[in-house]
């Protein structure tokens, strides 16, 4: 989903929030496109380059085609980094804890509702791995079943 759609989503509960508290506000918004940063990361692993343009071009292509390239961990989509996030920002201020989890839970939730609608379309849909020890144990190369050699 491109950003300016999770941006555009998300003023709605962003808004809601903002009855209760501007600082929840603004922590749910910023965490729901922020998210979103770990494209840039993925890009840079794979490609070496921060070329913001041709990152922002790539990623639309790969979006326009449903072209993916394998299966990618974006770290922080993940239920891992979700809980992570929370607990440490809470140490410091609950409010803003309470915006970023939602803001993430939020983002993931549109991103898991777009890759069922391509599913029901029947395009090429993609998941991404919501969590890293799932990913871990179904694509890690060192725990992939090797085939077993007849002796
Ligand atoms: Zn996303």
């Amino acid at each position: 989903m491109y950003p300016i759609i999770h941006l555009l989503i998300g003023i709605i509960p962003a808004f809601l929030f903002s009855l209760i508290s501007k600082e929840l506000a603004i922590s749910f918004l910023l965490a729901s496109i922020l998210i979103d940063l770990d494209h840039i990361f993925n890009y840079f692993y794979y490609y070496k380059g921060l070329n913001f343009i041709e990152i922002y071009n790539f990623y639309v292509y790969r979006k326009k085609t449903k072209r993916h390239i394998g299966k990618q961990i974006y770290i922080f989509h993940t239920i891992e980094f979700l809980v992570i996030a929370t607990v440490v920002i809470a140490t410091f201020n609950k409010n803003i804890a309470f915006g970023v989890f939602w803001g993430l839970l939020f983002h993931t939730g549109c991103d898991l509702l777009e890759g069922l609608i391509d599913k029901i379309k029947q395009n090429n849909h993609h998941f991404k791995p919501f969590s890293i020890i799932y990913y871990t144990l179904k694509y890690h190369p060192k725990l992939q079943k090797k085939p077993q050699i007849p002796l």
